[in-house]
């Protein structure tokens, strides 16, 4: 296994043997653990539905039916942990059993080590993924359907809402149960990233 397949892996290990502390953490101050999921929950099915209805055409015709499948490129896709967080409380311990089977034999070794037969081998898959239009897609779907590329902007706006912390967001706390919790992983990008840190810190100083 390479490194990328190594933190994957043991991200996703970790996750499933502490999934508990999940079940035993409610709030954090004012911030309600299960409900925000939950509202994240419901954002992700928004932002499938929305790539079901303007995109999967395009995109099947022009990418995924030539095997092109340029989005699920071979080591690069950025995986958060709560990501693997959130994609472990949707699937099922089997369906787990066979996430984890895929990622140490994965079946393309030009690919994403989770693009299978079948497609992507998450349920919920990384944020990263829900989101990513290439631009001729884009320029292909929004010229011809403004009003989809209107919706496409309210749905990046509430993306934020979970992953950007210029306030407290689920992706932060479901890395800090974690950490609080003394586990550690390089997936922990909001406690890592020095961009993703100065923006916490400025938040703080700012008592927010
Ligand atoms: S995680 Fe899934 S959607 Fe994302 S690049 Fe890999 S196979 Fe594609």
């Amino acid at each position: 296994m390479n490194i990328y397949q190594q933190e994957q892996i043991q991200a996703l290990q970790m996750v499933r043997q502490h999934m508990d502390l999940l079940d035993t953490t409610e709030n954090i101050g004012d911030f309600d653990v299960r409900a925000q999921t939950r509202e994240y929950l419901a954002f992700r099915s928004d932002a499938e539905t929305f790539f079901k209805r303007w995109f999967e055409r395009t995109c099947s015709k022009n990418c995924y039916g030539s095997r092109l499948s340029a989005c699920c490129t071979k080591d690069g896709i950025l995986t958060f942990w709560a990501d693997v967080v959130i994609n472990a409380g949707q699937m099922e311990k089997d369906e787990l059993d066979q996430l984890e089977m895929t990622i140490t034999s994965p079946k393309n070794e030009y690919k994403c080590i989770y693009l299978t037969q079948k497609g992507c081998a998450w349920r919920i898959k990384p944020i990263i993924c829900e989101m990513f239009l290439c631009s001729e897609a884009e320029c292909s779907v929004f010229n011809a359907n403004p009003e989809a590329e209107t919706i496409r902007r309210e749905l990046e706006e509430r993306k934020k809402t979970f992953t950007w912390p210029d306030r407290l967001v689920l992706f932060e706390v479901l890395e800090k149960i974690f950490i609080d919790a003394e586990f550690d992983s390089p997936l922990m990008y909001m406690h890592k990233s020095p961009g993703l840190l100065r923006l916490i810190r400025q938040r703080k100083s700012a008592g927010r």
